[in-house]
């Protein structure tokens, strides 16, 4: 059984036992991911990379069309870093947190530019590159380099709260939970180590209803041995979300074509196209009021039904309204309606288009 003292740092009884049991069941059970490196074969860190990047927030069904599309597109960092930002958001569009695509870019260029092509090793080094924060640092680390580290995400924090019981809830259970993570790592095979966990929290250790008869570490699960499993880890109670509310302005010229924006580098959505609209608040907006912050004068006509998108600490709400105008904004431009597949429309974006499509505006 393991046991977890967060004062003491010596190994726990088991967990040579827990380590040679988790890798002699990713042996024979590893998911077949994409951009995993066959048995044998050493992992790419430009793939690992690009696939722990798009994970980040994202679920590997969401995740594998997209990296196969770049993939295809750019095979090597050095493509990618040729690439230009609007064609990697492009790429990126409806993946969501697209500060990660211009890390990702702004990434390629650094390697190319300062590190001749290559990925460090160490996770210090890489945590000094763009986009890559302690999480990724440690999982490029381990997964391409096989350095001893833990990348302890989602799946990696149930896992070793169930392992150890430890019930403090997230999020402050995390320095704990990461702690205890690292005493688990072994010398030998630490790459596949963390891919075990990884595996084990996504097909076996699963919330709220573990698999334990499947488990191969259940003898030494703590969390099972209490009968506590499905409730950890415990979360702290999340705060309401807001909802804040727009006016989208689909506004058409005389070549039906639409009238497009592209957004401010930094903050959401940063560099991604957009129907225009008026700022996000959670104030209602009064018809003048948002007349104040349409692009170009239009007779409007409000579209029925409005557009709902969720972000992380935000519900949105936009109606949408139509109009014909013409004329020239900062940032914007006319796009034929059959070239809009080109653009890098966020998915809240896509959604306006859908609307106003289906409502025939
Ligand atoms: Fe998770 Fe159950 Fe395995 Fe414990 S025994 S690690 S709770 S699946």
């Amino acid at each position: 059984m393991l046991s977890y003292a967060p004062e003491k740092q010596a190994p726990h009884g088991g967990t040579a036992a827990l380590q040679d049991r988790l890798l002699a069941w990713y042996d024979r059970h590893a998911r077949r991911l994409p951009w995993r490196a066959l048995p044998g074969r050493r992992p790419d860190p430009y793939r690992v990379w690009l696939s722990e990047i798009m994970l980040q927030q994202t679920t590997v069904a969401t995740v594998g069309p997209y990296f196969e599309v770049f993939l295809s597109r750019w095979p090597c960092l050095e493509d990618l870093a040729a690439a230009s930002l609007e064609e990697v958001l492009t790429a990126w569009a409806g993946l969501g947190y697209y500060a990660r695509a211009r890390n990702l870019h702004k990434c390629a260029r650094v390697l190319v530019e300062s590190h001749g092509g290559r990925f460090p090793e160490e996770e210090s080094e890489l945590r000094k590159l763009p986009g890559i924060g302690p999480y990724t640092a440690a999982a490029i680390a381990a997964i391409a380099f096989d350095r001893p580290a833990a990348p302890v995400d989602g799946n990696w924090e149930r896992v070793v709260a169930r392992l150890f019981a430890i019930r403090t809830p997230l999020p402050a259970a995390k320095p704990a939970l990461k702690k205890a993570a690292g005493s688990l790592v072994p010398r030998q095979r630490p790459g596949d180590f963390a891919q075990a966990v990884m595996d084990l929290g996504a097909t076996v250790c699963l919330p709220g209803r573990p698999k334990c008869l499947l488990c191969p570490v259940a003898e030494l699960c703590a969390a099972r041995y209490l009968d506590i499993a499905p409730l950890l880890p415990g979360k702290a109670p999340k705060a309401e979300k807001p909802t804040r509310r727009g006016i989208a302005f689909w506004i058409t010229d005389a070549r039906g074509r639409l009238l497009l924006r592209r957004r401010p580098e930094h903050g959401l959505l940063g560099g991604m196209v957009e129907v225009p609209s008026t700022e996000w608040r959670e104030e209602n907006w009064a018809e003048a009021d948002a007349l104040g912050q349409a692009p170009l004068a239009a007779d409007w006509r409000p579209l029925p039904g409005r557009v709902r998108h969720t972000f992380t600490h935000f519900h949105l709400e936009l109606e949408v309204w139509s109009g014909h105008g013409e004329g020239d904004i900062p940032h914007g431009r006319w796009v034929s309606l059959d070239m809009l597949g080109e653009q890098a429309l966020p998915s809240v974006m896509r959604k306006v288009v859908a609307h106003a499509l289906k409502h025939g505006f």
